[in-house]
């Protein structure tokens, strides 16, 4: 595992799912991480436990990051109480599928604001710190649907299609002082967002995906901490997949 030693990460969204194994992935290679979560301040406390369990150094922060005052406050606060901020995952997410026709203006507003606009928050607050560091990460998680689109998902995938944008954006225009962006697109995981959909399609998502298992929060996790790396230090503007070969 690559070593985070002396790193300071925050995961947006990690009281749960794929940020609740990110966050313990990081921290268990070394970094202290910030456990963001939104409502559920119990699973944050377990995950904060857990990692400190492991011998890790974690601190659970709620903020809403789809608010722009929230995610600037929340990224100020830990430089005001860690010192910096190497590593900003940015992962927080929801769904309200639906078929356009009955897809309400709300569920569009709330999906893009939690998956997208999320994003460009903290980024942008997190920027101006990496740019003062000379030296940063930001690792965006999108998905397979931001790739190739998803019929009933029209936007969860203009969302993660959105991130996709910013990150190749963001690549171009902060990567000369030194930051790193790249995007993670996972397939079908089991977490409290997909649990349903994985256990009626169980055997289709086996079927479409070329190394015939579902994926796990781990398999995702694994790829940010490489990402979130030295041993990354020349990769930006990526968006790398990791769906057992779903999406080729
Ligand atoms: P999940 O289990 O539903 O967890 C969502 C997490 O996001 C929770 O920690 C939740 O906090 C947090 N959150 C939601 N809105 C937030 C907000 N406004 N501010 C701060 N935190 C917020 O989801 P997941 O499946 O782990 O998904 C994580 C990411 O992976 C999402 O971006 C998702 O789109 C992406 N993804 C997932 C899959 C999959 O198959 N699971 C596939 C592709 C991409 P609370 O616990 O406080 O509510």
């Amino acid at each position: 595992m690559p070593s985070l030693n002396g790193k300071i990460a925050l995961v947006t969204g990690a009281s749960r799912g794929i940020g609740a194994a990110i966050a313990t992935d990081l921290a268990a290679a070394g970094a202290t991480v910030i456990v963001n979560y939104l409502a559920n301040a119990e699973a944050a406390g377990q995950v904060v436990s857990q990692i400190e369990a492991l011998g890790g150094s974690a601190v659970a922060m709620q903020a809403d990051v789809s608010d722009f005052d929230e995610a600037s406050n929340l990224i100020k606060t830990v430089k005001k109480d860690l010192g910096q901020l190497d590593v900003l995952v940015n992962n927080a997410g929801t769904t309200r599928d639906n078929v356009i026709m009955l897809m309400k203006e709300a569920d569009w507003d709330l999906v893009i604001d939690t998956n997208l606009k999320s994003a460009w928050n903290c980024s942008r607050a997190a920027a101006r710190i990496m740019m003062r560091q000379r030296k940063g990460r930001i690792i965006n998680i999108t998905s397979v649907a931001g790739i190739s689109g998803n019929a009933g998902q029209s936007n969860y995938s203009a969302s993660k299609a959105g991130l996709i944008g910013l990150t190749k954006s963001l690549a171009k225009e902060i990567g000369p002082r030194g930051i790193t962006i790249n995007a993670v697109a996972p397939g079908f995981v089991p977490t409290d967002l997909t649990n349903d959909i994985i256990e009626d399609m169980k055997d289709t998502i086996i079927e479409l995906t070329s190394l015939r298992r579902i994926g796990s929060a781990q398999d995702v996790a694994n790829v940010v901490t490489f990402l979130a790396s030295d041993a990354a230090s020349f990769v930006t503007g990526q968006v790398i997949a990791v769906d057992g070969g779903m999406v080729l």
